[in-house]
């Protein structure tokens, strides 16, 4: 397993009171350094150039966003600029390209992107929900490029993942699987957008109602994203990893626990263990709570450190109505791509 980490993420700064707050690049700091105190290997990510940041944005958008460097600007109500911002940014999306390369390349199958500002709302040519660059995308179209055949990213954090789905939403060579708190920010998500022309069936949501909790998400993926994922048969699997959906959380109105993530984490590496040699990256979104951000966060690199021995996670178990209705309704939609689902 590698972890790629930067004292650098710190740097990118928000206003007073703002959620995705530096405290945020601190807490993913010392959760990576306390891994590389018991052994594993802690590498310093390279930026993205501008070349690779238009695989899935718009150039006219990166030269925009490279323009704010030095100043403080606001790109939307939620997201702002500080006068590194854009050379943060572009060490996230690099740092995810990093991951993927040492996977691809080395007998190690594992890494893991400790990265602020979060990707995931970053759409090709606009700036939103605290996201600038979307590093996982700008990843998956890396990937791609370089011989990958099927990519497949899951996106756990509460919000959904609108930039990733819009950046792949026609692509049967990226599956987008996504669970998220519905109806929420962004609004989109809903379980009948499941991909538009070739890319349809390869867009899999997940919207689950506020209070959705370990069970709900563990039915969720169980019944309807594990299915999925064993059809499509990735060649690399990334993550998604936002911790915004923990119960602790101040923004996600969802009641996930660190087993919970650890769980969910567990099925994934059986995933990536069956049809990607075991090739996962794992990218940090959300988490706004800086206790409940290292708890889940750290559950999580324990099961990647078990890299390949992790198969058959019991079920969460606890109230599973909630998972329950997000399946049934992203299964009538997806029957048709996926029969017998
Ligand atoms: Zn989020």
């Amino acid at each position: 397993m590698r972890l790629l980490s930067s004292e650098r993420f710190a740097d990118h700064l928000t206003p007073p009171g703002h959620p995705e707050r530096p405290e945020r690049a601190e807490v993913l700091r010392r959760v990576a350094l306390e891994w590389a105190a018991r052994g594993h290997v802690l590498t310093e990510p390279t930026p993205a150039d501008e070349a690779t940041l238009a695989l899935v944005h718009a150039p006219e958008y990166v030269a925009a966003i490279r323009e704010t460097s030095g100043l403080a600007v606001r790109l939307d109500p939620d997201t702002t600029t500080s006068p590194d911002s854009y050379d943060v940014a572009r060490l996230g999306a690099g740092g995810v390209v990093d991951g993927i390369r040492h996977v691809l390349q080395t007998a190690d199958d594992r890494a893991v992107v400790l990265v602020r500002p979060p990707g995931h709302h970053a759409e090709a040519a606009r700036a939103m929900g605290f996201c600038l660059f979307n590093s996982i995308a700008v990843g998956a179209a890396w990937a791609r490029r370089a011989g990958v055949g099927k990519v497949a990213i899951v996106d756990f954090d509460v919000h959904h993942g609108n930039g990733t789905e819009a950046m792949f939403y026609d692509d049967p060579s990226v599956l987008f699987v996504s669970s998220h708190q519905y109806p929420y920010y962004p609004g989109t998500g809903a379980a009948h957008d499941v991909g538009r022309g070739a890319g349809a069936g390869f867009t899999v949501n997940l919207p689950l109602e506020a209070g959705a909790g370990d069970a709900d998400l563990d039915e969720a993926f169980r019944s309807v994203a594990l299915p999925v994922l064993d059809r499509f048969q990735p060649d690399l699997l990334l993550v998604s990893a936002g911790f915004d959906a923990h119960e602790q959380d101040p923004l996600g109105g969802c009641r996930m626990t660190a087993p919970g993530f650890r769980s969910i984490a567990g099925l994934l590496e059986d995933v990536a263990a069956r049809h990607a040699r075991g090739r996962a990256v794992y990218v940090t979104e959300g988490g706004y709570d800086l206790e409940a951000l290292a708890e889940s966060l750290d559950g999580v690199l324990a099961v990647l450190e078990r890299a390949g021995t992790s198969a058959g996670a019991p079920a969460m178990r606890g109230d599973r109505a909630r998972g329950r209705a997000a399946a049934a309704a992203a299964r009538a939609a997806l029957a048709p791509y996926w029969p017998g689902l």
